[in-house]
């Protein structure tokens, strides 16, 4: 087959798993809560490594406390690392919030900016992070937000033959709509989380079967020929 068509007939699959996934999961909000972009800047800087509903539990506080960029530029470091400390890697996300708001106030004037070349000048944000605040505070959809439940999928779903995020992400914006792009990874996080789970997918009961090469109906056990780069 030539590459052409394999890239084709790929994207149909896509298509399809997109259709299949908007159907069971039909609603697909961001979970992290905040009011401001500069608010979802910071929960999702501290839901690196970390559950939404953790972040969720710790955000309310800190956000009372500190609800912008000034105030956030201007915080005392000991007392954020001591407010996100539940989230785990504290003190580099603690030092990363305040250095990214520093650079929002001398730089765009406390505004988190809407440009992904901007946005990744800021201290603790690479695209992943990048993309979900341009999705949500801005409805830009700029590229695909790769996590680990995002790039276990779409290996095994064999949408991408990368481990490395930008690679696959690269892939995913190849093969499915700029419009899902976002609402995508909303998606197979949620699939991920309930069906095709690292360590014990189930492949029986997941409505995906027909269309993943990594299928196995009688599975209960970890799929087999994955790297462990992806399954964790
Ligand atoms: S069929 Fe199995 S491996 Fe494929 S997406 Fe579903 S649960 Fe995951």
């Amino acid at each position: 087959m030539s590459i052409t068509r394999k890239w084709s007939a790929k994207r149909q699959r896509a298509l399809e798993i997109l259709v299949r996934l908007k159907q069971l999961y039909p609603v697909a909000p961001c979970t992290l809560r905040y009011e401001t972009p500069v608010q979802l800047l910071v929960a999702t800087i501290l839901s690196a490594q970390c559950t939404d509903e953790r972040v969720n539990q710790v955000t309310p506080a800190l956000f009372h406390s500190f609800p912008d960029a000034a105030a956030l530029a201007n915080v005392d470091l000991a007392e954020l690392a001591t407010l996100v400390r539940s989230t785990g890697f504290y003190r580099n996300k603690a030092k990363n919030i305040q250095a990214a708001c520093q650079m929002i106030v001398s730089q765009f004037d406390g505004q988190v900016p809407a440009r992904m070349e901007q946005l990744l000048q800021l201290p603790g944000v690479a695209r992943k992070t990048a993309n979900v605040v341009l999705a949500h505070a801005y409805g830009i959809n700029a590229g695909v937000t790769v996590d680990t439940h995002v790039k276990r999928l779409s290996y095994r779903l064999g949408l991408t033959e990368h481990t490395d995020p930008m690679r696959i992400e690269q892939d995913l914006m190849r093969l499915l709509p700029s419009q899902d792009w976002e609402n995508w990874s909303i998606r197979l996080i949620y699939h991920g989380r309930a069906i095709c789970k690292a360590r014990n997918p189930a492949c029986s009961a997941c409505v995906l079967s027909d269309l993943c090469p990594s299928a196995n109906p009688m599975q209960t056990n970890q799929v087999t020929d994955i790297p462990a780069s992806v399954t964790t």
